[in-house]
């Protein structure tokens, strides 16, 4: 009887640590990550292609396939290469939080998808782009310029390693977060 409290404790101890340690974000795989992504009505994820294409590889299939468990797909249109790619964990972190923490509402056009510059991370699975950030679009003036820099601000903070838009070249409108 007398042993009894102490048995309970540990029991109730070693239960939370398998809480904390389920419940935290480092812990969180990418596939419930991406589910986590997709519940949240402040990301809007595009089904399609700022060029007009059509394809398997747009921002809403990408998440999708990784809430799966599923490689995203990349275009092969254009400079794009086709095949499939591991979306990265960090970036699928910060795409998380920049809504959850952050509190952006924000639109995503492109992560593996879309046909970029040779090379460009968005075929690594490193970098997504936004076009509409608090409900403005993504331009060189006004708010919509005001909420992307904050936008990018937010993004570095999260350990983006390139963060380009208006006043980057071939980004007025939108902007590109990379890790
Ligand atoms: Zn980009």
């Amino acid at each position: 009887m007398k042993r009894a409290p102490l048995m309970i404790s540990t029991a109730l101890a070693s239960s939370l640590a398998v809480m904390a340690t389920t419940t935290s974000a480092e812990a969180a795989t990418r596939p419930a990550i991406a589910k986590s992504i997709l519940n949240h009505r402040g990301i809007s994820l595009a089904t399609t292609h700022d060029s007009g294409v059509r394809d398997k590889a747009n921002a809403k299939q990408n998440i999708t396939d990784t809430a799966a468990g599923r490689k995203a797909r990349r275009s092969d249109y254009g400079t794009a290469p086709g095949g499939s790619v591991t979306l990265n964990k960090g970036m699928l972190n910060a795409m998380l939080k920049l809504n959850t923490v952050k509190r952006f509402t924000f639109r995503v056009t492109e992560v593996a998808g879309g046909s970029h510059s040779r090379g460009s991370k968005h075929y690594a699975g490193r970098a997504f782009d936004v076009g509409t950030v608090n409900g403005s679009r993504v331009s060189t003036g006004g708010t919509g310029y005001t909420k992307a820099k904050k936008f990018m601000k937010a993004c570095r903070s999260y350990g983006a390693v390139l963060v380009l838009g208006p006043g980057d070249a071939g980004h007025s409108t939108h902007v590109h977060c990379q890790w």
